[in-house]
């Protein structure tokens, strides 16, 4: 139930002695096609935050709406934050949660250029005490089942996948009449600033035509039982280790 930023101090110091677990999510501000909002790589987290925040004790916090979007700097609304910014960033703010007696933070990250930040910061939190910072690349590692059930084309970037859970959760930001697939292959990793326009034509990896609501909904039940069942593990001093 409850919502870090919407406690008092003294309400915080009682809700956080009834749980072992914190909630973060790490967003994106980035072009996601003609078809999808700017916000997509935060709602969609924010929306499995407020699920969980429903329905087990842990403390969510505010989501962090900015992240690494390099390779989307071209287009137009997109705000990036350098990747070593955002190690200290990040590194700060799981030490400060771990301060108030947390023992877990559950990251549930919404965008892949997080990804190699999270990572760095959680090592240095994690550095001393016996904290633990469990990292969701959570449009890979939540509602697996369902993705392979619902989806008929590749994941990625404003595809399928997304753009079915933002009709889900917020239909009214979908225009799919502007809705087209474009996927550049390339034989290798190549990054470059002068090439970013060819790397992610339209800002789109994927083909998102075939999107539905129902496939959205069905991704993302899973995705927050999935949570939710990370949770009570975590509540019982249980790492998430495989079944
Ligand atoms: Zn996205």
């Amino acid at each position: 139930m409850p919502l870090w930023s919407e406690l008092t101090h003294q309400e915080f110091l009682v809700k956080s002695k009834e749980t072992e677990v914190a909630v973060l999510v790490t967003g994106a501000l980035e072009a996601h096609g003609k078809h999808l909002p700017l916000g997509t790589d935060s709602l969609l987290p924010a929306f499995l935050a407020k699920m969980v925040a429903e329905q087990t004790r842990a403390l969510v916090l505010p989501e962090i709406p900015f992240g690494d979007s390099w390779v989307f700097k071209d287009y137009r609304g997109t705000i990036s934050v350098d990747n070593n910014v955002l190690v200290r960033f990040y590194a700060e703010i799981m030490k400060s949660v771990f301060d108030h007696g947390f023992h877990y933070l559950v990251v549930i990250n919404g965008h892949g250029g997080n990804s190699s930040a999270l990572q760095n910061a959680a090592k240095t939190a994690t550095e001393r005490g016996e904290h633990v910072v469990v990292i969701i690349n959570w449009w890979r590692d939540l509602g697996k089942k369902a993705r392979a059930e619902v989806l008929e084309t590749q994941e990625g970037h404003a595809a399928e996948d997304e753009t079915s859970e933002v009709m889900h959760v917020r239909p009214d930001l979908v225009d799919m009449s502007s809705a087209e697939a474009a996927r550049a292959e390339m034989e290798y990793m190549v990054i470059s600033a002068s090439y970013r326009r060819e790397l992610y034509p339209s800002a789109i990896y994927g083909d998102p035509t075939s999107a539905t609501p129902e496939k959205g909904e069905a991704i993302m039940d899973e995705a927050v039982q999935d949570l939710i069942d990370l949770i009570e593990k975590l509540e019982k001093g249980e790492l998430p280790t495989k079944s």
